[in-house]
């Protein structure tokens, strides 16, 4: 049975993505961030095959998420770091989950747990998201002295994440967060981890690596920014969105296509219909734009992405119903990118597999 809708995900290509930037950003180790179900391409998977790449370390957002990666006997080091007050601290500790801890309150909480907490002090160094204040480093370092005598808490690292705003701004935070660490240092700490990049900051700069680097978007084999060249690097794409083509038809010069009807050409053409639309994940916004190849040529959509399909205009090429159509996919094999997707929806290649619905079947293959 062939699918109808499927995301074909290469674990080889993950995890020879993280061997690369592990290579890349040595002797800094490497955490995999694989939250919000492995950026879609499935959390466990993607853990599995980022640890075979030789990932030190799994990052998740929630606790739930981590508690998947253990209930599925993921064993590595893993932190997770958002967290609403009441969340299942004690838990957390007895299934060996590190915790980022971003302000006094949070950190009173985890020393309350049963057991020894560790975990991750984040300062905020400009984002301004999360993360302890400047003004608040003092009494947080010194609050988390006290509980680590106690016993209560072990303090394993030391973070925070950058902006990506540009060269100068990410230097002011690399500055900041070092003299975090040696505040943090003055009063007694010693936190074996120093982690400030994510994949932005890890690919351009060298002194923002530290001992860690968290790397999410392009363990998967993606660029997270415009001006990094994700193939030069030496990264795949991990995944492969596509439909069979269910429907085909020849539309007259002048008529209009999908809903509003706002899609139509001065001659006839050929229309697919593939099975993929705003409840999977693909972005209303690219009517009329989005990319799609069948037989090796790249059509657009036509027309209104609907909640369940869309209308790709393939002009004069050849389609029969079956066909297979690819949305994105592996560049190697000149299908169109996620990133092309993303400039069609005036957003980021993120939000392009991370959104993906739970009616696209994942399928991994090496
Ligand atoms: C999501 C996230 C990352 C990974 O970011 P990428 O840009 O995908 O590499 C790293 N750190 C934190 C705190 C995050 O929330």
């Amino acid at each position: 049975m062939t699918d109808l809708r499927l995301a074909s995900i290469s674990t080889g290509a993950i995890s020879r993505n993280v061997e690369t930037l592990r290579a890349l950003v040595a002797p800094a180790q490497v955490m995999a961030v694989v939250k919000a179900d492995g950026y879609g391409h499935g959390a466990v998977a993607s853990a599995r095959a980022a640890l075979d790449g030789g990932a030190d370390w799994l990052g998740v957002a929630d606790l739930a998420e981590a508690f998947a990666l253990r209930d599925a006997g993921i064993v590595a080091p893993l932190l997770a770091w958002l967290h609403q007050p009441g969340a299942a601290f004690s838990a957390a500790v007895h299934a060996g989950i590190d915790l980022g801890i971003s302000n006094i309150a949070q950190l009173g909480e985890v020393a309350a747990a049963s057991g020894t907490a560790c975990v991750h002090l984040k300062v905020d160094t400009g984002l301004h998201r999360n993360g302890a204040a400047v003004g608040d480093w003092q009494e947080f370092f010194e609050a988390a002295v006290a509980h680590e005598l106690a016993g209560r808490i072990q303090v394993q690292g030391i973070w925070s994440h950058l902006a990506n705003a540009g060269h100068v701004q990410d230097v002011t935070q690399i500055e900041r967060f070092t003299a975090a660490i040696a505040m943090a240092e003055s009063v007694g700490l010693r936190p074996e981890f120093r982690h400030l990049a994510a994949s932005e900051g890890a690919i351009k700069h060298p002194d923002a690596r530290f001992t860690l680097v968290r790397l999410g978007i392009s363990i998967y084999g993606l660029a997270p920014a415009d001006d990094v060249d994700a193939s030069s690097l030496g990264l795949e794409p991990a995944m492969t969105l596509s439909a069979p083509v269910i429907s085909v038809r020849r539309v007259a010069a002048g008529e209009g296509v999908s809903y509003g009807l706002d899609f139509s050409r001065d001659s006839d053409t050929t229309v697919a219909l593939v099975p993929l639309g705003y409840a999977d994940g693909i972005p209303r916004h690219a009517s009329n734009r989005g990319p799609v190849s069948i037989n090796g040529v790249t059509g657009r959509v036509a027309g209104r992405v609907a909640m369940d399909q869309i209308v790709v205009d393939m002009g004069d090429a050849a389609v029969a119903i079956g066909d297979q159509a690819t949305l994105f996919g592996r560049t190697a094999e000149s299908v169109p990118s996620a990133d092309e997707w993303a400039a069609a929806a005036g957003t980021i290649n993120y939000e392009i597999v991370t959104r993906l619905g739970h009616r696209v079947a994942r399928r991994y293959e090496s």
